[in-house]
């Protein structure tokens, strides 16, 4: 899926220059990666967000959404996969990581990238209600931070919004059926 995805691409996006394709591509590969992750929150019954930190072409953590289930309201896809990546590197600044995500980070992880020191964020579509890196607010771009963080927005944005609605609808459809069947 995703060789197919890099050659609809390149023949797309012929006006890029060379390192410019290479980054495009290779933020599409890795929000794959976080998409499935996302597939996996939804399968355990989590509002389908996930995330991956990438440093020098090689993820190094990953995490989905999970607060309800771990009983943790800070387990976003985000921190998970930031806790993930400082223990496998042994180190709690992600100076050169990438951390890629499917939905628009809220204040909480966009807090967590500037204390991790995190290189670049990428997300896939925007959240209305509670992102907090375009949508609400600007928690990356406030000149208290003492670090700045690289924002690229919009990565296979209509596939992660899509699997957000379809999982509200989903929600909304168990909803109806658990009224209706009190009914009776
Ligand atoms: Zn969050």
């Amino acid at each position: 899926m995703c060789r197919a995805n890099h050659r609809r691409r390149l023949s797309g996006n012929e006006r890029l220059c060379g390192d410019e394709v290479t980054t495009e591509l290779a933020d599409e590969v890795y929000m794959e990666q976080a998409l499935l992750l996302a597939q996996q929150a939804y399968s355990c019954d989590e509002v389908p967000v996930g995330a991956v930190v990438v440093v020098d072409g090689s993820i190094v953590g990953e995490g989905w959404n999970r607060p309800v289930s771990s009983c943790d309201p800070t387990a976003h896809a985000e921190l998970v996969a930031l806790r993930d990546a400082a223990l496998r590197l042994g180190n709690y600044r992600l100076s050169n990581a990438t951390l890629y995500v499917t939905i628009e980070p809220c204040t909480m992880c966009a807090g967590a990238l500037v204390h991790a020191r995190v290189k670049r964020l990428v997300y896939g579509a925007k959240e209305p209600k509670s992102g907090a890196v375009d949508s609400n607010c600007h928690a990356l771009q406030g000149t208290h931070l003492n670090h700045r963080v690289l924002v690229s927005a919009g990565v296979l944005d209509s596939r992660c919004a899509q699997l957000m609605s379809s999982f509200f609808a989903m929600r909304r459809q168990q909803k109806k059926e658990i009224t209706r069947k009190n009914k009776y």
